[in-house]
């Protein structure tokens, strides 16, 4: 017994003396702490600390070595054995491999101290000896990124009798959607556009992802040559096998290129966004299909719309945003019927309060699952 106590003893002093990092959340009293780990040397921590801490999450790739760290809404991709990795479009050294033993991931602690302060320099940074987060982590649903459809020089859809513009209707039921989430939900609400004016679809998404929103829901209205088309559909981004095929191809040689020294990343910039797109939507797909058919279901319920179901396509504003995407097609302007209805006032409100409430079942739903 005796001997057992003075092992236990040995035991817990040798787990003292190990380091931690020491981690403060500004508001927050209790002090926070993640463990190191020693690997050929080097100072590691777990991967599942970091998730812990900053409720983040990571998705491995089966047959390659890559591994996606969310945090904080952008996505960091390491390869296993390597020190580099990839941040919005650019790539880093963090000068020793991310290592894995077993199932589990451990970053270098120089990770922690130097490069995250450095990606995410308004929110954190490094005080002596202590890393220092000004924001809450909290990963409840709190921006939503309302995209009205096309707009100044682009009128979308235009109806087949009324001549009513899509870029009107989308406005009209963004604007009105807006409030419904402001006044009921208490969210934060970003408008892509809040007046008829031209946003390229690009920045639509990348106003989304600057202000790092939760959910981005694009707003539209159908058209069809077959004036009898009619009814709501949903959409959430496709998973492209060929682009996929594509995407991961081109990352992989880029990561290879540069874990074996020099060629440049910008060189395969256009390639690299184009996988960052892929990447950034499927990473979201599950959750996009959620929020699709809960949109979906509502919407048809309560307009009173043909239901048409939610679609997979791979519609180009979707693509590159960092959150859960949908794209909601409320109606065919090209069918008289669902034109008249489209362009009044009321049966717009009507329209907004079924995605709104869409909206808000999934919002409980994915709170509850993302804060446990
Ligand atoms: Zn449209």
């Amino acid at each position: 017994m005796k001997r057992f106590l003075s092992v236990l003893i040995l035991i817990l002093c040798s787990m003292q003396m190990l380091p931690a990092l020491d981690v403060k959340i500004t508001g927050d009293p209790i002090d926070y702490k993640l463990n190191e780990t020693e690997i050929n040397g080097i100072p590691y921590v777990a991967m599942a600390d970091v998730h812990t801490l900053f409720k983040s999450i990571c998705k491995q790739d089966r047959g390659d070595q890559r591994l996606y760290l969310h945090l904080y809404g952008e996505t960091f991709i390491f390869l296993e054995g390597s020190s580099f990795y990839n941040f919005k479009l650019e790539s880093y050294s963090m000068h020793y491999p991310i290592q894995r033993i077993g199932a589990q991931y451990y970053l270098p602690v120089i990770f922690m101290r130097e490069n995250l302060p450095l990606h995410y320099a308004s929110q954190m940074r490094m005080n002596r000896g202590k890393l220092e987060l000004s924001k809450p982590i909290n990963r409840n649903v709190q921006v939503i990124v309302l995209d009205p459809g096309h707009g100044g020089k682009d009128p979308g859809a235009v109806g087949r009798k009324l001549k009513v513009q899509e870029k009107d209707v989308n406005l009209a039921v963004s604007l009105k959607l807006k409030r419904l989430l402001e006044q009921e939900l208490g969210l934060t609400v970003l408008m892509t556009r809040s007046d008829d004016r031209f946003v390229s679809l690009g920045d639509r998404t990348k106003f989304a992802n600057e202000k790092q929103a939760d959910l981005f829901v694009s707003i539209h209205a159908n058209a069809s040559k077959n004036s009898s088309s009619h009814g709501a559909e949903t959409y959430y981004l496709a998973t492209a096998m060929t682009s996929d095929a594509r995407a991961v191809e081109a990352l992989e040689n880029q990561v290879v290129e540069l874990y074996e020294g020099g060629v440049s990343a910008r060189k395969k910039y256009d390639d690299l966004d184009f996988i960052l797109s892929d990447l950034s939507q499927t990473e979201h797909l599950e959750s996009s299909n959620e929020l699709a058919g809960n949109i979906q279901l509502n919407l048809v319920a309560g307009s009173g719309f043909y239901d048409r179901g939610v679609k997979q396509a791979n519609f180009y504003v979707l693509r590159g945003a960092y959150m859960p995407s949908v794209l909601v097609e409320l109606g065919f302007l090209s069918n008289p019927e669902e034109e008249a209805k489209l362009a009044d006032p009321q049966y717009q409100e009507r329209l907004a309060r079924t995605i709104f409430e869409g909206i808000k079942r999934f919002k409980f739903r994915y709170d509850r699952i993302r804060n446990t």
